[in-house]
């Protein structure tokens, strides 16, 4: 028997003894080592609106866990590229391996996907069985909770600088330094870009510059005033959202330069922007993004290391998946930043 986290609403946290699954043909079967907490997991915590997934995501019986890693401990039949052993972190879309965007490595967006710990059992446990094929090799030298940690929120923001072209010459505003925006700033710094970090909250601030931030704006400042300012005038190159406030999204928008470029990370059901002076006259370029092409997990987990990113400052807390009830609650409240379960 193992060990599992369940939500049946309503901010409850069960921990159920569940048997251990076992591995059919294609899967293997991980005993976990890290799992990370993520603001999305909060849909399921409050048994509200889930930000992904389908019927199964309401049952209130899925093990929540998107971020994990771990030891394959038995393959099934068909796996031959992984064996015992093997440290691997998790890709959270299973697609249906056939069509073109399976194929393209963007499996989320495969027709057919399903996201781990929403539609089907996730990391919070102490055993998972997933597909080989989303399996994703930890180099030596990496520890599975910067593994963890490296796959939803430094992979997200290393995915989008990657499209917005994010390099040394550039100006970079980042909004929100909750731990998607943390992992920003180490990001756009290990690509040498200027960094001006943007939140409400002083303590995440302090934080942003221990990770590198060049500046760090309080948000009830005026903050196209002072990004004008540390630009001379100019605009910022680039800016990206983590937080997911409307404010600060046509804040992004509002302090770009002509020709700048924004991308909106932080999830946002709605917002009112004004196009002709925002996007229109400065030509500006606007993305959505989300997590990563599977491929690129390889180059992500090179950059951290040979960029000696400090990923592990991300974490605030970690617990034993047996503290499932305080780890939500806390991280839920936010005196946690990235809070992570881990097993020796
Ligand atoms: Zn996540
Ligand atoms: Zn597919």
């Amino acid at each position: 028997m193992m060990k599992a986290v369940v939500f049946p609403g309503d901010k409850k946290v069960e921990i159920r003894e569940v048997p251990i699954p076992s591995p059919g043909g294609g899967e293997v079967l991980l005993k976990m080592k890290a799992s990370a907490i993520c603001r999305s997991d909060m849909s399921l915590y409050y048994g509200s609106d889930a930000v992904v997934g389908g019927e199964a995501t309401k049952s209130g019986c899925i093990h929540p866990g998107h971020e994990p890693a771990g030891e394959i401990v038995q393959v099934g039949e068909g796996v031959t590229r992984f064996k015992e052993g093997d440290r691997v972190a998790v890709y959270l879309a299973v697609g249906c391996g056939e069509c073109a965007h399976c194929k393209s490595g963007y499996k989320m967006f495969c027709p057919e996907w399903k996201c781990i710990g929403f539609d089907q059992h996730g990391g919070d446990a102490d055993y998972m069985v997933v597909p080989a094929e989303n399996c994703m090799r930890i180099p030596d030298g990496m520890s599975y909770l910067v593994a963890a940690v490296s796959t939803d929120a430094v992979g997200t923001l290393y995915h989008a600088q990657k499209r917005l072209a994010i390099n040394g010459r550039d100006t970079l505003v980042i909004f929100g330094m909750g731990p998607m925006g943390g992992a920003g700033v180490m990001v756009a710094k290990g690509l040498g870009a200027t960094v001006i970090a943007v939140d409400m909250l002083d303590e995440r601030l302090e934080v942003a510059k221990e990770l590198g931030a060049d500046y760090v704006i309080n948000g009830k400042e005026d903050v196209l005033a002072r990004v004008m300012e540390i630009t001379g005038g100019r605009g910022a190159d680039a800016a990206i959202d983590c937080s997911g406030s409307p404010h600060a999204e046509n804040t992004a928008l509002n302090v770009l330069r002509p020709h700048g470029r924004a991308a909106f990370i932080g999830e946002c059901r709605e917002l009112t922007i004004h196009p002709s002076n925002q996007l229109i006259r400065k030509q500006v370029t606007v993305m959505g993004s989300w997590y990563f092409p599977i491929f690129e997990y390889d180059e992500i987990t090179r950059f951290i290391l040979e960029k000696g990113l400090p990923v592990e400052k991300l974490v605030s807390h970690t617990f034993p998946i047996g503290e499932a009830e305080t780890a939500f609650r806390m991280f839920d409240e936010r005196k946690t930043e990235k809070a992570v379960f881990i097993w020796d």
